[in-house]
C-alpha cells in the first residue's frame, strides 16, 4: 500500500517536473536572446562613443579599421552604414564592402535612424545565417551621421539544447529530491490510519484468542468441578439402593455426605452464575445507596453462627455514616466471601477483625484474620478462578475456588482496588479501597 502510494506520487511529480522543464526552456531561450540584445546595445553605444572621441580629436582612420578592430575585440560582426543606407565598412566583407547592397531598408537601421537605436532578429540576406542585429545612430558629427550595427550569429537550436539540458537536469533533480521527501512523508501519513487499524485489529484478535482460551479452560474446569461432587453423590445413592443390609449408622453417614456434596454442587452453581452474570457485561454497578456499616453488619449477622461453629470470633470496627453508590447485594457478596475465607482459613480461638474507615475520599474496608496465612509464591494467583493453595483444606471447608475470583470481579465493578497482606502462620489481611 505504502509502495503504491509512493509510486503514484513519484510519477505524478516526475511528469510535472518534465512539463515545467520544457516550459522553462522556452522562457530561458527568450531571456537568453534579451540578454544578448542588451549586451549588443551596450556594445554599439561603446563603439559610437569611442569613434566620436576620435572624430573630435581629428582622426583620419578609415572606418574599415574600426570595423575590423571592434569585431576582433567583441567577436561580433560590425557594420557602419551612412544615413542613406550605403555601407561604409563591414568586418565580414572586409575590402569588398563596396559590393554589398544598400542597407537602407533594414529594420534595425530604419529604427535607429528614427529613434536612435534599433534591433532585429532575422536571417542575414548577405550571409544567409540567422543573426541578432542591434543598430545605434551616431550623430556626433552632424555633417556625416552614420549607424553602427553590431550583429551576432544565433543558433537557436544550440541555445535550446544547452538551456533545455541545464534546466531539465536542475529542475528534475530538485523535483525528484522533493518528490521523494514528499512522497515518503505523505505515504507515511496516508497509511498511518491503516497501519493503526491493522495494529488494533491484531490486538483485538489476540485479545479474542486469549479470551477464548480462558473461556475454554474455564468450561473444562467447571465440568471437572461439577463432576466430582456429582460422581460422589451418584456413588453413594447407588450404594444405599443396592446394599439392603447396610446398617443405619453407615447409611446416615452416606446421606450426610450426599447432603454435603449436594450443598457444594449448589454453591458451585451459584458462584458460576454470579461470575457469568458479571462477566457477561450485562451487569452494571447500578447506583443505589449503600450504607457501608449497615451492609457489613448484615453480612456479619448471617455469618456469626458459621464463625461460632469454627470457634472464631468476628469483631467489627467502623467510623459512622459511610455511604457510597453501587449495588448493595454485590457489595455484601464480596464482604461475605472475604469474611467466610477469613473464618475458613483460621483455627479455633482466633479473631477476625473487620474494619471500615473513611479516609481522604476513600472508604477502606478490610478483613484481617489470625489464620494460616498465604505463602508468598501463591499471592499472584490468589484471584484466579479455581486456584487454591491447599486443595483439601479448601474442599473440607466447602470452598468452591471461586470466592476470590468473584471478589475481584465485584471490585472491578466498583472501580475499587484490592490489597493483600499475609504472613505464613500469622494471618492475612484483605483490604478493598473504594472511592467514596
Ligand atoms: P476457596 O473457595 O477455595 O476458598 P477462594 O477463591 O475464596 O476459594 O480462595 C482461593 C484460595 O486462596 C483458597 O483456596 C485459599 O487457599 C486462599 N485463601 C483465601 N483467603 C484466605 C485467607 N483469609 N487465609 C489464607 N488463605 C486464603
Amino acid at each position: 500500500m505504502r509502495k503504491r502510494i509512493l509510486l503514484y506520487s513519484l510519477s505524478i511529480i516526475l511528469v510535472s517536473v518534465l512539463v515545467t522543464a520544457f516550459v522553462s526552456v522556452f522562457f530561458s531561450v527568450s531571456s537568453y536572446l534579451d540578454e544578448k540584445e542588451s549586451t549588443l546595445y551596450a556594445y554599439s553605444r561603446l563603439i559610437n562613443e569611442s569613434i566620436s572621441d576620435d572624430f573630435r580629436a581629428g582622426t583620419d582612420r578609415p572606418m574599415s579599421a574600426y570595423a575590423a578592430d571592434f569585431s576582433r575585440e567583441s567577436g561580433c560582426r560590425i557594420t557602419f552604414i551612412d544615413r542613406d543606407g550605403v555601407i561604409l565598412a563591414d568586418s565580414e566583407a572586409g575590402d569588398a564592402y563596396g559590393d554589398m547592397e544598400n542597407h537602407g531598408d533594414r529594420e534595425e537601421f530604419l529604427e535607429a535612424i528614427r529613434t536612435g537605436v534599433g534591433g532585429s532578429d532575422r536571417e542575414s540576406e548577405t550571409l544567409g545565417k540567422e543573426y541578432l542585429y542591434v543598430a545605434a545612430l551616431n550623430d556626433a558629427d552632424p555633417q556625416r551621421p552614420f549607424v553602427t550595427r553590431v550583429a551576432m550569429e544565433v543558433d537557436k537550436s544550440d541555445i535550446v539544447m544547452d538551456q533545455a539540458i541545464k534546466s531539465t537536469l536542475i529542475s528534475s533533480l530538485i523535483g525528484i529530491a522533493l518528490a521523494v521527501v514528499l512522497a515518503l512523508f505523505y505515504s507515511k501519513r496516508l497509511t498511518r490510519p491503516i497501519r493503526e487499524m491493522e495494529g488494533r485489529l491484531t490486538r483485538t484478535m489476540e485479545e479474542n484468542r486469549k479470551a477464548e482460551n480462558i473461556r475454554r479452560e474455564f468450561v473444562a474446569n467447571v465440568t471437572h468441578e461439577l463432576k466430582t461432587p456429582l460422581t460422589s453423590i451418584t456413588g453413594f445413592v447407588e450404594t444405599i439402593r443396592d446394599d439392603k443390609r447396610i446398617d443405619e449408622r453407615t447409611r446416615d453417614r452416606f446421606l450426610d455426605i450426599i447432603s454435603i456434596e449436594s450443598a457444594r454442587l449448589g454453591r458451585l452453581i451459584d458462584d458460576i452464575l454470579i461470575i457469568s452474570d458479571i462477566e457477561s457485561g450485562r451487569e452494571t454497578n447500578t447506583a443505589g445507596d449503600i450504607d457501608v456499616a449497615e451492609a457489613i453488619g448484615e453480612v456479619i449477622a448471617i455469618l456469626t453462627p458459621v464463625a461460632e461453629d469454627a470457634g472464631v470470633a468476628l469483631r467489627f470496627d467502623y467510623s459512622y455514616e459511610m455511604h457510597m453508590g453501587g449495588n448493595s447485594d454485590r457489595f455484601k457478596q464480596m464482604m461475605a466471601n472475604l469474611i467466610e475465607n477469613a473464618v475458613k482459613y483460621s483455627d479455633a480461638d482466633s479473631v477476625v477483625w473487620i474494619t471500615a474507615v473513611k479516609q481522604e475520599g476513600f472508604i477502606r474496608v478490610s478483613v484481617k484474620d489470625e489464620g494460616i496465612g498465604i505463602p508468598e509464591e501463591h499471592m499472584d494467583r490468589l484471584f484466579e478462578r479455581f486456584f487454591r493453595v491447599d486443595k483439601s483444606r479448601s474442599k473440607a471447608a466447602g470452598g468452591t475456588g471461586l470466592g476470590l475470583a468473584i471478589v475481584k470481579h465485584i471490585a472491578a465493578l466498583f472501580d475499587a482496588k484490592i490489597e493483600v497482606e499475609s504472613a505464613l502462620g500469622k494471618g492475612s489481611a484483605f483490604t478493598v479501597i473504594f472511592k467514596a
